[in-house]
């Protein structure tokens, strides 16, 4: 017969962080959230080989006080929901506590962090979830996490892992839809000690569009504004002459949280349908803000996908709104009625 045992709180804790960190591209946006919902308003993210030897994250938020540090990096730990019930009202973009300990089960993990209450800063050390330094040391307020050698423990799925320049070109991607995510606050992102993208944090989205998509793709938008029954919508949309060939230039956040839905895509390309050619795709940057009772964001551990409580209306609205915009004067010159 064979034996059950229980598994190793290393194994487990393995086998959890697999589940929140896939590649480094996943490091990078678990803190870098944690740096907004710290109230960071300027985040800086440094990468090296595409992220799998180093990631350096440093944000001038509200930092973690000396004593909370350790807590910080245990599983389920959270300063964000205390019950269940917090959920339907969650503004922070994480909650489940988990993204610290499973980035310390498989990586050598440096943190320095400091809160303006304190005098001195907090150096702490964790390598494979064991911790190997806490001391204290003069920091500026703020926090950064030093993230190396990914998966060092984890050979398996170091294996698979893609070349350096192609996770490095999975993180620029999420740093660009971090950046759209976040247009009040400041994004700086060096890969291999250089410059990839620095916003400016001034809260113009027309800004942030130029500075990531360039000209062409500027001179093409069309401002979304609406206020609904189920959710509220701004942003642009691009005038279907700026249609690309594949899904990734469709930015939609949701409550401040870039996602990925199939529904919201689904009516977006619906609404283009008759302007574009097919197998085009449009391309947009539309930030819906949802009451939260009408959201569940707590669907899988990446909190990429969620549920709305009211799909074919969501999918409605949103439909009506964009076909509205596409089909405005701009697009169909209105042939003048005599009276
Ligand atoms: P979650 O974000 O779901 O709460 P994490 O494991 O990502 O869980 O982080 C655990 C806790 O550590 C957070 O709830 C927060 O209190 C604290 N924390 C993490 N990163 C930062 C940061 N950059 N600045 C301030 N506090 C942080
Ligand atoms: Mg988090």
């Amino acid at each position: 017969m064979p034996q059950i045992t229980l598994l190793s709180q290393d194994t487990i804790d393995k086998i959890a962080a697999g589940e929140v960190i896939e590649r480094p591209c996943s490091v990078v946006k678990e803190l870098v959230e944690n740096a907004i919902d710290a109230g960071a308003t300027a985040i800086t993210v440094e990468i090296k080989e595409g992220g799998i030897s180093f990631i350096r994250i440093t944000d001038n938020g509200c930092g973690i006080e000396h004593s909370q540090v350790p807590i910080a990096f245990l599983r389920h730990s959270t300063s964000k929901i205390k019950k269940v019930e917090d959920l339907l009202c969650v503004k922070s973009l994480g909650f489940r506590g988990e993204a610290l300990s499973s980035i310390a089960a498989i990586s050598r993990v440096e943190l320095i962090t400091k809160t303006d209450s304190e005098l001195t800063g907090t150096r702490y050390l964790i390598e494979g979830s064991k911790e190997v330094a806490n001391e204290e040391v003069g920091a500026p307020d703020g926090t950064t996490f030093l993230v190396k050698d990914l998966f060092y423990n984890t050979p398996a799925r170091r294996k698979f892992l893609k070349t350096p320049k192609t996770e490095g070109n999975y993180i620029s991607d999420m740093l660009e839809r971090l950046a759209l995510s976040h247009p009040d606050i400041s994004f700086k992102y060096i890969n291999n000690n250089q410059t990839k993208l620095h916003t400016s944090g001034n809260g113009n989205v027309k800004d942030l569009i130029y500075h990531i998509y360039g000209r062409d793709i500027t001179a093409a938008l069309l401002p979304v504004s609406y206020k609904g029954e189920f959710f509220h919508l701004t942003g642009f949309i691009g005038k279907p002459i700026v249609t690309r060939g594949n899904r990734n230039y469709e930015n939609y956040f949701i409550n401040g949280r870039y996602i990925k839905s199939s529904l919201i895509a689904k009516s977006i390309e619906e609404a283009y349908k008759n302007f574009m050619m097919l197998h085009q795709y449009p391309f947009c940057v539309l930030y819906f803000e949802f009451p939260g009772e009408l959201l569940d964001v707590n669907v899988h551990p990446t909190k990429m996908e969620l549920r709305f409580g009211h799909n074919q209306e969501v999918y409605k609205e949103l439909y009506e709104t964009l076909f509205s915009v596409l089909s405005g004067r701009e697009m169909i010159p209105q042939v003048p009625v005599d009276e």
